[in-house]
């Protein structure tokens, strides 16, 4: 097992996470753009039961997913850095945002999918083959954060 760790832009709060990644992807939904300030996000999903925060308390915001779940958005009410989200329907898994790891570059497999292709907000972004999904997901209405 592989233990990740990561944290905020300020150091208050700091996670471990021991699972095994099950599924990344670059989230492009308007609730990430706005939450992040960026055309999209990468995440990574990994097992609940083996994240923990290891230091401070973030803050949580809950808001609807396009499916109309609950979809908790974790972030540091110090710096404001988007950490994690949970959505109500998959309490077993945690998507973390890849780039809060300390080591971003080794923490889970290449996206796989991409719920969202990249248009709306996002018409000053370079074209480059790198920043097309790879595949399209099938289950397009899901915002997993
Ligand atoms: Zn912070
Ligand atoms: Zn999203």
């Amino acid at each position: 097992m592989i233990l990740r760790v990561g944290g905020c832009l300020c150091g208050a709060v700091r996670y471990e996470s021991g699972g095994e990644p099950q599924f990344s992807l670059q989230c492009h939904c308007r609730d990430c753009q706005r939450q992040s300030g960026a055309p999209h996000v990468a995440a990574v999903r990994v097992p609940s039961a083996a994240f923990r925060i290891v230091r401070g308390t973030p803050k949580r915001y809950i808001a609807k997913a396009d499916s109309g779940n609950d979809i908790t958005r974790v972030f540091c009410g110090d710096c404001g850095t988007p950490l994690y989200v949970q959505v109500s329907t998959r309490p077993d898994i945690v998507g973390v945002r890849v780039c809060t790891f300390d080591d971003p570059a080794g923490s889970g497999p290449k996206p796989t999918s991409s719920p969202r292709v990249p248009s709306r907000g996002t018409t000053w972004m370079p074209r480059g083959r790198d920043s097309q999904p790879t595949q399209r997901a099938r289950r397009t209405r899901v915002n997993p954060g």
